[in-house]
């Protein structure tokens, strides 16, 4: 597989030689493939090691802790955030203050247990006062989520709020007119549901979150269980 990543690299590096510059590729592929050229990572260990000093954004000035993410490096299904809280950020772990808990909860009615999953956002840092990431904060961070995507190649990705959608799907669609839907990004699922934060604060959307957790429920159903 490596040998495969570097033949790629040097032929990419032999177009960039003779003047091609860009290739064509379907929008949301050429996003991630942009960005990381690199082989794969071979374990989380690999992606942990190399964040652990990250100064890439402001970010690092602010943060007691990096949240890579967390849940087996086998995981089927993964759980896209935006980046890390208060609570996060202090234990160094994904969604553990009160968004987290009903995240367990909505897996929970789903019939999906969190120790299946993996869980990470798509900022390792949080922001202060817990500020939407800024796009510069994003693109400084997207490095690290190519390769959690590279190495743990799951089936489903499940977005959860605006941030990740849009950078996920690189797209500026709004939230309502992603979700609903199954996206690709080359051959892995994406769903896009609210963020439970979000439906913390807006208990009318909870309705139509159920719905996107039971086509999550059927998807994961159809592709991720050995019966
Ligand atoms: N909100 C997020 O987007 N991620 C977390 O980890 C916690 C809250």
């Amino acid at each position: 597989m490596v040998d495969v990543w570097e033949d790629l690299l040097r032929y990419l590096e032999f177009l960039k030689r003779i003047g091609v510059n860009t290739l064509p590729a379907r929008k949301n592929i050429r996003r991630f493939l942009d960005l990381d050229f690199t082989p794969p990572p071979k374990s989380l260990a690999e992606i942990e090691e190399e964040i652990k000093n990250c100064t890439r954004c402001k970010l690092h000035r602010t943060r007691k802790n990096i949240v890579l993410g967390e849940g087996p490096e086998t995981a089927r299904l993964m759980f896209i955030g935006e980046a890390p809280g208060k609570d996060e950020d202090l234990e160094g772990r994904p969604f553990v203050g009160r968004a987290g808990q009903l995240l367990d909860q909505m897996l929970n009615t789903v019939g999906i247990n969190r120790s299946e999953v993996y869980i990470t956002n798509v900022v390792k840092c949080r922001p202060p006062g817990n500020r939407t990431p800024q796009p510069d904060e994003i693109e400084a961070c997207l490095p690290y989520l190519t390769k959690q995507i590279k190495l743990i190649r799951p089936a489903i990705i499940c977005t959860l709020g605006r941030v990740a959608a849009q950078t996920v799907l690189a797209t500026t669609s709004d939230l309502g007119s992603l979700r609903g839907k199954i996206h690709e990004l080359d051959d892995i699922k994406v769903l896009v549901t609210y963020h439970p934060a979000y439906l913390l604060r807006n208990n009318s959307q909870k309705s139509a979150a159920f719905e996107d957790l039971k086509l999550l429920k059927k998807l994961y159903g159809d592709l991720c269980k050995i019966s």
